[in-house]
């Protein structure tokens, strides 16, 4: 039994070249059953063993719209060949690499021939082989064939892929499309039609509108044209574009991503430049990218905050003046104190705490929207790309961490974006290291007690430990729970477009109201909690020291001693902060019973420096506010929130005491 190997790949790419050059005289001329096209069989020996080769006609893409392309894909899926050697011509990269990924995502065995180096080498570009074979997965020779070089190579390494297998596992993230695809792939398990295409493969075929095969699948699963339809309605309601376009652009976006990274060109080509690559020349320069990204992100975090403070501070005053009014309403009416409480100071105010972000967000997701939809922000990941490798994570995830710092809510609800398991949920667990807008009340409030004259430093020296951490847990996390998944990625350049007012304002909506949803249902269950544990016994006053949650503060204080902070105010503060943190300066002046002057006295006689240092540094590091742990669980599972929870307090709580007892050694308390 010889083995049987077909050359494949587009016209004149050179393949009857290698194929004279592997066979020889050893030829066979016919034609294709039933057509006139030339079909050219032949076989040759190596190291005793027999091999024959099909040359198969030359095609651009398997999407059968001409006979030639028909015989092609026909003979691969009818004949299984054990090996396909795809000949490319190199020197045309991007065009050409079209048909490979079609080949793998058939779930074909490929080994990939670029062809024409001698034209690569000439017009002074470098291939990345190494790269592009891990990326693709496969196995590269080089070749120029009209020379005969390489083709010793090509021998060695197409016994060496025969006789070792070839693990299939590309895949292109078809995005807004894979929960169709995987729809579509669940409806075709155990249906074996049609058997000699992966599932996947078929889904997505069913997806770029093959009629003939869409009507092969009707005879058995008659309702997979309204999931087709289904998924075309959604797509163009999304992006409005349709399934066809969509999918071929996705292709051709991870292909300019493998271009962008893998081939470098040593001269400048200006004249051939379109303008996409020369506004790519400018913003994903390595020297002009990271200032013109960080630009940018000024102007939208500008954006963010002076158009969204007011707002925020009027639903604020809102949802204060609604509470109050609450109250009022209630007494006059005679309603029992306790549910008029429930209802003010816990459900408006709790709620309102939360709400109050929704201007920032909505702003945020807007500028974020403009920028994705424009083409910019896969940009912008590809300037930070070697940057986030340092952090053990990928360029996508630096937009995560970004918004993190805004809110971590967003922050962790992008981490969407991110295809690879591992860096999704990496990029999930140490979002809440960012310094989100809702810690700086409290660092404000601290520093400008305590640290009159280094305010901003203290501050800024917080976020900075954020990082740092963030950095830190990832690289342990990595190492703990994603030891073996190594996949390496590509940064997709999507063509740069004019943002459609629809697209940027849908995609702004869907999102904050993902934020809304999300956050909704577990804040009211947390802020009913909390109001329960402040309200009881019956007869207690608010959240004083004998209420449930007082005395809860007073268990919880001792284990804050050694921190430097362990009495229950504290305590009781940081458990508020919870909630939304920064509810933790709000509560302090309801414990101490002191308005913002008064609390600046107290405090003074509660902390020290350093302390209140330590204080800061558990507000920052221990446990996510309630609604980023709701969107951490809906992201991912109990499992990765119980870790965020607990990793985040034990952390916070071992630095704090860390930072306190160090302290203490070298100033004495
Ligand atoms: P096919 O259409 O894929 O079968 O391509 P052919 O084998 O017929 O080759 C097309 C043309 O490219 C012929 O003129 C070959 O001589 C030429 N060619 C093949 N390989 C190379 C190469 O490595 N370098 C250069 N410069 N030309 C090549
Ligand atoms: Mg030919």
């Amino acid at each position: 039994m010889g083995y049987k190997i077909a050359l494949a790949g587009n016209p004149n790419s050179g393949k009857t070249t290698v194929f004279n050059l592997l066979c020889g005289a050893r030829e066979k001329i016919g034609n294709w059953p039933g057509t006139t096209v030339e079909k050219k069989q032949g076989y040759f020996t190596y190291q005793d063993e027999r091999i024959e080769v099909v040359d198969l006609p030359g095609t651009y893409s398997l999407s059968v719209y001409s006979i030639d392309e028909r015989i092609a894909r026909d003979f691969l899926i009818r004949e299984k060949p054990d090996l396909v050697i795809c000949v490319i011509d190199a020197s045309n990269l991007e065009r050409n690499l079209y048909f490979v990924i079609q080949l793998l995502e058939m779930g074909q065995p490929v080994l990939l021939n670029l062809n024409m180096m001698d034209i690569v080498e000439k017009s002074k570009v470098r291939i990345d082989t190494q790269k592009l074979s891990k990326i693709l997965g496969i196995d590269i020779v080089e070749t120029v064939a009209s020379k005969g070089s390489g083709i010793k190579d090509l021998k060695e390494k197409i016994i060496i892929n025969l006789e070792k297998g070839i693990k299939k596992s590309f895949k292109i993230n078809y995005q807004n499309l894979e929960s169709a695809i995987e729809e579509i792939t669940s409806l075709l398990k155990d249906k074996e039609i049609p058997s000699d295409i992966p599932p996947r493969a078929v889904a997505i075929r069913v997806l770029e509108q093959d009629f003939d095969l869409l009507s092969e699948i009707k005879k058995t699963i008659p309702h997979i044209e309204e999931v087709k339809n289904k998924a075309e309605a959604e797509l163009s309601r999304l992006t409005g574009e349709d399934l066809e376009t969509f999918i071929i652009e996705r292709r051709y976006a991870f292909l300019k991503g493998v271009v962008k990274e893998y081939v470098k060109k040593e001269v400048s080509l200006e004249d051939r430049l379109t303008f996409s690559d020369k506004l790519d020349k400018v913003l994903t320069n390595r020297i002009l990218g990271i200032p013109l990204f960080l630009f940018f992100m000024y102007l939208l975090f500008q954006m963010v905050f002076s158009l969204g403070s007011p707002i925020a501070d009027l639903v604020d005053g809102f949802f204060g003046s609604l509470a109050e009014s609450a109250k009022v309403f209630f007494e006059n009416q005679n309603f029992p104190a306790l549910l008029s409480s429930l209802i003010s100071d816990g459900i408006i105010s709790g709620v309102g705490s939360v709400l109050v972000f929704l201007p920032n967000i909505m702003l945020l997701f807007l500028g974020i929207s403009i920028l994705e939809d424009s083409g910019y922000l896969a940009r912008a990941a590809f300037v930070m790309d070697r940057f986030m490798h340092a952090l053990g994570l990928h360029g996508k995830s630096f937009i995560p961490m970004l918004l993190g710092f805004g809110c971590n809510i967003p922050g962790i609800m992008a981490a969407r974006t991110l295809e690879s398991r591992k860096d999704r949920i990496l990029t999930i667990l140490v979002n809440p290291l960012m310094s989100c807008s809702a810690r700086l009340p409290v660092y404000t409030l601290f520093a400008s007690v305590f640290f009159t004259k280094n305010q901003g430093l203290v501050v800024f020296s917080l976020y900075l430990l954020g990082i740092i951490l963030a950095i830190f847990v990832a690289k342990v996390f990595k190492h703990i729970f994603f030891k073996e998944e190594v996949a390496p990625l590509v940064m997709e350049l999507p063509p740069y477009r004019m943002p459609t007012v629809r697209n940027v304002l849908l995609s702004m909506w869907t999102r904050s109201s993902l934020f809304v949803k999300k956050a909704g249902t577990i804040i009211f269950l947390g802020v009913v909690l909390v109001w329960l544990l402040s309200s009881l016994p019956f007869g207690v006053e608010y959240a004083e020291e004998n209420s449930l949650i007082g005395k809860f503060g007073k268990i919880l204080a001792p284990l804050f001693k050694p921190a430097g902070f362990g009495f229950w105010q504290a305590a009781v503060a940081l458990v508020f902060g919870i909630l939304a943190k920064e509810v933790v300066v709000g509560t302090l002046g309801t414990l101490y019973g002191a308005s913002e002057e008064g609390l600046k006295e107290v405090l003074l006689q509660q902390f020290t420096p350093l302390s209140a240092y330590a204080f800061l540094i558990m507000t920052l590091i221990y446990i996510p506010c309630i609604a980023s742990i709701a969107t951490i669980k809906r992201e991912t599972n109990w499992k990765w929130t119980a870790l965020a929870v607990s990793y985040s307090l034990i952390l916070g709580w071992v630095l704090s005491v860390l930072v306190y007892q160090i302290g203490k050694l070298f100033i004495g308390g």
